[in-house]
């Protein structure tokens, strides 16, 4: 799933539960939950093994997916900060986006730049069985949905 997804997922749940140690391990187990939804991203160890790296559009789909992470985690981050006017609300859902995107920022170095390390092989073996993966567009749409849904607890 895209990271974007996700940040907003970690982000909405640090943004709900105000106890840091409630919401940080939530936010690390639904990366793994919301990859098992049906979604689409690009296959970077496909494309890998068929051209030898990745693609041009696939770097700029990667690059517009973690500024839209970005921008999304610190909307988030914001609003909590304006609502509570404590700095803390605003590290904990930063925090909360991270936990959430964690497991693929770990397989990142390896994917990305081919620098291995035993721990993200395993991490990647293990997430990869968990991906249900489905074509365009309704795997891109499933993730639109799933953010605009989470956008209602704001409201
Ligand atoms: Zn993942």
């Amino acid at each position: 799933m895209f990271s974007f997804a996700h940040a907003f997922t970690g982000g909405t749940i640090a943004y709900a539960a105000e106890n840091p140690l409630v919401a940080l391990p939530l936010a690390l187990t639904s990366h793994f939950v919301l990859d098992m939804l049906p979604h689409w991203n690009p296959d970077i160890p496909k494309e890998k093994k068929k051209f030898g790296k990745i693609s041009k559009k696939t770097q700029f789909i990667i690059f517009l997916d973690v500024l839209l992470a970005l921008v999304l985690g610190l909307f988030i981050a914001s609003l909590a900060y304006v609502k509570s006017a404590q700095t803390s609300s605003f590290v904990r859902i930063i925090l909360g986006c991270f936990f959430a995107v964690l497991p693929d920022l770990i397989e990142a170095p390896l994917l990305l730049f081919n620098i291995k390390g035993e721990f993200p092989k395993r991490l990647l073996k293990i997430q990869s069985k968990l991906q249900w993966n489905i074509p365009l567009p309704w795997g891109l749409i499933t993730q639109v949905v799933l953010v605009i849904s989470l956008f209602l607890v704001f409201f």
